[in-house]
């Protein structure tokens, strides 16, 4: 018998027989309790039973790795439509991938209700404690036709994916299996912890001619600990969602008679918007951006230059044609895709709701002569932008299709470029901070070394790759270089931003652009008196106030801090009596620009705090007789905690510091061991 070479993780080199599998050496290598569920073998994922027949090196697969999760969320799928197709025995299982917290499958089947999941559960957990071994079994084409014959679906991915003569490999767990190339667990009772969540209803293949199925979702973890962490979180996710406490707190509106993806921000949602504007404007006009506005449309012909039109017009709302024209087109005859052909040909102009910002700036930067002493120029706008996106995928206030962008571009010399995404990244900094929100990341992408499809030179890129590197760096968080990621045009630095429940939301960009300069042909006087091209730097770093309100209330869970908190005071007397004084201690509070309302009604007190605490006020200030006799206050914090007799003035001082300073959480009452929630 022939021996090889197998190295470990620790660079240990071990000689073992020639077809060992993996789940020997790892066993040999760490002991039973090994806690791996597949290898890597030369790096490559396979089954723990997965024989050796070369030297080779193998690294174990844990079930808490990333790559574990996926193996568990894959296999407790073949496990779910092994448990549907022995309740129901005419379901045809589909396909059933693992996704980015779980696993779902869809099923031709009968409709099913969320109370069928139970039984669906149980069974699962019944063939799991049965613990049968999952096999690999390659076949060939032949072989792999009869396994799937009585279900048209899997036929059609066999003919649609695999090459003519080729065979495949199924799973076999038991009588059952399911074509896949796994890999998987070795055996069943790796997925007992597992949750079946919902169902919904899916189309064959995404297509909406096709057929409708059935789509079970579910969640499994390696421990049971782990799935309950799990399970709570999505309960706190459900809690923090923002569109539900967007409609709670009144923040925004979306109107089907407006229009789908159309955001419309009311009172207490723009002060929270508002607010947030004035802060990010501040520390703009403090880094020498200049505040710009433009319209909100422009000529098809601008976006003809800039590239935005025809090519990426799918993403776009439809154009608008001058009254007078489309008059005389329509009484010529013409038809809706003549009139789509003219305009895309340019024979005919019109105007389009403006997709990005950029444009409209680079003619402000073109509307002087410019020499070095003008850069860096950077112009900022809360720009609001559309974007037809499917209406499939608008959501809340995350996708929409209209929406403000923080929005700023920098015209820059190619020297100055390493500064200026240097100072765009130290902003975002500052304001994350200011938000508590410390858990982010960057992501800089950089260029395919196998592509030339980029525009600019090679040594220009090097420079800003490397600009974008060290900016990254300094920020001090995790940050990774993506190869391919970058635009054609540019490097570019993402950020994602951590919520308190391990959820990750994509903010906004800096990207920098060698490519509108040129399309516009830009310049500036050097001072070598010659004529160069400036570069520009577009930079959105929260993304727009839409998608970036929506991703606070989800943070906050709708508790802002007092400084973004909509109504900040909510005034509440214990009696009649005190009507006066609370009136009194409103006018004081406006006068400093605190934002207060008064609830003098006749309701009992205990009422009056159950209804005001649905909507989140930083602090119910509570007035009775002790408070309007000695000129005091009582505050009660959200989370129930009191202080009382508090003097008006000093309480009026400190609230006015907590906003100045944007205290991240409202500081006024002193937390006391035992609170209500
Ligand atoms: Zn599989
Ligand atoms: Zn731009």
């Amino acid at each position: 018998m022939s021996m090889i070479n197998v190295t470990l993780p620790d660079g240990t080199i071990n000689e073992y027989a020639e077809g060992i599998t993996c789940a020997e050496v790892i066993t040999d290598a760490l002991g039973r309790k090994h806690g791996c569920l597949a290898a890597f073998v030369d790096g490559v994922e396979k089954d723990m039973s997965t024989k050796l027949s070369s030297s080779c090196s193998v690294v174990g697969i844990l079930s808490t790795s990333e790559e574990g999760i996926h193996i568990l969320r894959h296999s407790a799928a073949h496990l779910l439509a092994q448990a549907v197709t022995e309740l129901y025995p005419g379901a045809l299982p589909t396909i059933g991938p693992a996704i980015e917290r779980g696993f779902y499958y869809d099923f031709k089947m009968d409709p099913i209700t969320e109370a069928d999941l139970k039984a669906i559960q149980k069974k699962m957990q019944f063939l799991a404690k049965q613990n049968a071994v999952v096999e690999r079994i390659e076949l060939n084409e032949e072989d792999l036709k009869s396994h799937f014959e009585h279900n048209p679906y899997k036929m059609e991915i066999i003919n649609d994916k695999l090459e003519d003569g080729a065979g495949s490999t199924i799973y076999k767990q038991g009588e059952w299996y399911d074509l896949c190339l796994g890999p998987h667990v070795p055996n069943l009772s790796r997925l007992m912890f597992v949750k079946l969540t919902s169902v919904s209803s899916a189309y064959w293949r995404g297509d909406q001619e096709r057929e409708q199925l059935v789509r079970i979702y579910g969640f499994v973890e390696p421990t049971k600990e782990a799935l309950q962490s799990t399970l709570k979180n999505i309960e706190e996710a459900k809690k923090r969602d923002h569109r539900k406490l967007g409609k709670d707190l009144q923040l925004f509106h979306i109107d089907e008679e407006v229009g789908q993806g159309l955001i419309l921000w009311t009172p207490r949602g723009s002060i929270i918007r508002q607010e947030l504007q004035d802060f990010i404007s501040f520390h703009l006009r403090r880094q020498g951006y200049s505040q710009v506005f433009t319209p909100h449309v422009g000529k098809l012909d601008l976006y003809r230059t800039s590239g935005h039109f025809p090519y990426y017009q799918e993403s776009q709302y439809p154009p608008l044609v001058e009254k007078d024209l489309m008059k005389k087109l329509a009484d010529e005859g013409c038809s809706c895709s003549e009139l789509a052909n003219l305009m895309k040909s340019g024979d005919i102009d019109g105007y389009m709701l403006k997709p990005m910002n950029c444009p409209h700036h680079v003619k402000i930067y073109s509307s002087q002569a410019r020499s070095y002493r003008d850069l860096p120029l950077r112009l900022a706008e809360f720009g609001t932008v559309y974007r037809w996106e499917q209406s499939g995928e608008i959501s809340g206030m995350t996708r929409v299709r209209g929406f403000t962008q923080d929005d700023a571009h920098l015209f820059v010399t190619e020297e100055q470029i390493a500064e200026e995404v240097l100072g765009c990244i130290e902003l975002v900094q500052i304001i994350f901070n200011k938000l508590g929100m410390t858990d982010y990341r960057v992501r800089v992408g950089l260029r395919d070394p196998d592509s030339d499809k980029y525009v600019g030179q090679p040594e220009a890129w090097d420079k800003a790759e490397d600009a974008c590197r060290s900016a990254a760096q300094s920020l001090g968080v995790e940050w990774t270089e993506e190869e391919g990621e970058a635009a054609f045009y540019g490097p570019k630095i993402d950020f994602v931003v951590r919520d308190v429940i391990g959820r990750e939301w994509q903010l906004g960009t800096v990207q920098v652009d060698y490519n509108l300069p040129e399309r516009f042909d830009l310049s500036y006087k050097g001072n070598d008196g010659e004529m160069h091209r400036p570069v520009m730097i577009h930079r959105a770093p929260f993304g727009s106030m839409e998608r970036f309100v929506g991703v606070l209330i989800e943070h906050f869970a709708g508790k802002f801090p007092t400084w973004l908190t909509p109504t900040q005071c909510h005034i509440i007397t214990i009696s009649e009596k005190h009507k006066q004084y609370a009136q009194e201690v409103a006018d004081l509070l406006k006068e400093k620009e605190i934002r207060v309302l008064v609830d003098d009604g006749d309701d009992t007190i205990g009422k009056k705090i159950r209804t005001h605490r649905k909507m989140q006020p930083a602090y119910m200030v509570i007035l009775g007789e002790g408070e309007a006799e000695n000129r005091t206050v009582s505050l009660r914090a959200r989370n129930g905690d009191q202080v009382s007799d508090l003097p008006l003035d000093q309480f009026i001082e400190d609230l006015m510091a907590e906003i100045s300073n944007k205290e991240s959480q409202p500081c006024l009452v002193p937390s006391q061991p035992q609170s209500e929630d």
